[in-house]
């Protein structure tokens, strides 16, 4: 097995409980890679019990029925008033856009990823070329 560097380990600055059995350990993944850690006794406001994380699950799920009841028909109601709108030239590229994104979170079971916001949005929106005539201002 490949070595794993130690996490880091942060003390909390309320309980400033140590590495031990009877505490609770709180790690994080960071940015760069690495691992951070704390360690909070059982009476710290910080700490995590079972009923919390029982009860931010529930309501997680909860949200996630209810979007996933609601969005087809919001979805259905954007396309319906995207398909009538006026043919304004300056107000299609958002249109667009915007009906792509929502038909693009359609296919997801999650999040839409960062790389399909540029995908679309450079689309919609690509970065201006040089105009060596210089026919605009
Ligand atoms: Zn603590």
């Amino acid at each position: 097995m490949p070595d794993r560097p130690e996490p880091e380990r942060v003390d909390c600055t309320e309980c400033f409980a140590m590495p031990h059995g009877g505490n609770m350990r709180i790690a994080y993944a960071k940015a760069d890679g690495g691992m951070s850690e704390t360690w909070h006794s059982p009476e710290c406001s910080k700490s995590i019990t079972w009923d919390d994380l029982q009860k931010g699950a529930a309501q997680v799920r909860e949200q996630d029925a209810w979007a996933k009841g609601l969005f087809p028909a919001a979805h259905r109601r954007l396309e319906r008033a995207a398909a009538a709108m006026p043919d304004d030239a300056a107000a299609q590229p958002f249109v667009a856009a915007l009906t792509e994104l929502v038909q693009v979170q359609a296919g997801t079971t999650g999040f839409v990823g960062l790389h399909s916001w540029v995908e679309i949005l450079e689309r919609h929106f690509p970065p201006e070329l040089p105009d060596p005539g210089r026919t605009t201002e």
